[in-house]
């Protein structure tokens, strides 16, 4: 199967329009939303397991996305329902939110409106059916996507002062504080603000964010996003783990964070650290911050071909310093370029879910197949192989 077959069928980035969420609320609720809004899912080219150090990313946007039908109501009842999880309408009370009190998938809409009345924005309540593109756990970001939609629903019903930036970072809260997941501000910030035909390049330290112009086809090239299917579990504790790590390490080299750290210090501070994994994993920070301003570099002098070779740097270190990566991400990449593709990486939190591979467009059916053929022989289900297509954050649809 070729990958724009896969991309038609496989992970339909499409899946239901508008006006079918609109009338699936209309049918679950009884009347019309007051409007559709939608968030993307996105991969990151580079600049992984930085966010959190106020390092470096560079997301872009996939058109796999969230929609979000939302009605605002005035009584404190929050209702929320998910197509894509059925089951009977979760209803909450906005004033007895409570963070962490395992709501499950309803965890994500209601830590976005606990976050935004936790700063003093008045919510009194929604109704909100949504559905969603980005598979779960592939790491894609199906939860910001979840957050993001829900967020400037409630911003542009409620009239709030808050910008897409502001959402981002209020969404992160309510993942972190509301849902206990420790993420950094990447993913939000990408579903929030990246931008069609860009990827963004943020400094998550003061977060200024530059778009930088990123046209594959113009350069005869394609990225491919390999779902492995292996779900990854953030929640399970080794996320946190490398997360207590670099700030040990921060601490041990009386740095705020390890993003204070050039990498002509670096040598210096590896001598100074008493924990092999801590050094491992400060040489990972700091080299993959290195590899976002060299990637910035090279695709603002069109050398974007070269970009590639990175990409497979950038693996390797998440491999052998981070140890987040994983036996399918691992035969992934190695499949990839093997086969001929520039390079490769995990890509996201590890421990499973997908790999990028930029590629020569004419070699991109070569690749896929390559990858097909290498997981069956492994005895693993067959990877989901579709286009990253850099595409539009998040807006309202109607
Ligand atoms: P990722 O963000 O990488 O996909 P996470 O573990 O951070 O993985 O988030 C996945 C979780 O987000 C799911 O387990 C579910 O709780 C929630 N979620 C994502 N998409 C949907 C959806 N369409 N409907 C309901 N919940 C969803
Ligand atoms: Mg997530």
């Amino acid at each position: 199967m070729r990958v724009s077959d896969v991309t038609a069928s496989g992970v339909a980035s499409g899946g239901a329009g508008a006006g079918e969420v609109a009338s699936a609320f209309r049918e679950l609720y009884g009347s019309e939303p007051d409007g559709v809004w939608a968030a993307p899912g996105r991969v990151n080219l580079i600049g992984e397991y930085t966010d959190f150090n106020e390092g470096f990313v560079m997301p872009l946007a996939l058109p796999h996305r969230a929609l979000a039908a939302v009605s605002r109501r005035t009584d404190g009842v929050l209702r929320l329902h998910s197509a894509d999880i059925g089951g009977p309408v979760v209803e909450l009370r906005v004033d007895e939110l409570e963070p962490r009190s395992g709501a499950g998938w309803a965890a994500y809409p209601a830590g976005v409106v606990w976050a935004l009345r936790a700063s003093g924005h008045e919510v009194t309540g929604a109704d909100i059916h949504l559905t969603s593109t980005v598979p779960t756990g592939a790491g894609l970001s199906s939860s910001a996507a979840l957050e993001v939609a829900t967020a400037l629903a409630l911003r542009d019903l409620y009239e709030l002062p808050l910008s897409m930036a502001e959402l981002a970072e209020l969404s992160q809260q309510a993942e972190n504080s509301f849902v206990g997941v420790p993420c950094g501000i990447m993913d939000q910030t990408a579903s929030a603000c990246c931008t069609e035909g860009h990827v963004l390049h943020l400094d998550a330290r003061d977060l200024t964010q530059h778009q930088i112009p990123f046209d594959l086809p113009a350069h005869g090239l394609r990225l491919l996003v390999v779902d492995t299917r292996v779900k990854h579990a953030l929640g399970d504790g080794a996320y946190a783990e490398r997360r207590a790590g670099c700030e040990r390490g921060a601490r041990e080299l009386g740095v705020r964070t390890l993003r204070e750290v050039s990498p002509a210090q670096l040598p210096d501070a590896l001598r100074e650290l008493s924990s092999p994994t801590v050094r491992d994993y400060v040489r990972h920070v700091v080299s993959d911050n290195e590899r976002v301003a060299r990637v910035a570099a090279l695709l603002a002098a069109g050398e974007v071909r070269e970009v590639g070779p990175v990409l497979t740097e950038g693996h390797a270190s998440l491999r052998d310093d981070l140890r987040v990566s994983c036996a399918e991400l691992d035969a992934a990449v190695e499949t990839a370029v093997s086969a001929g593709a520039l390079g490769a990486r995990m890509t996201g939190g590890g421990f499973g879910g997908s790999a990028i591979v930029l590629v020569e467009a004419e070699l991109a059916e070569v690749v896929e197949k390559a990858l097909t053929s290498a997981f069956a022989l492994a005895g693993w289900a067959a990877p989901r192989v579709f286009e990253a297509t850099p595409s539009a954050g998040a807006r309202r649809v109607t």
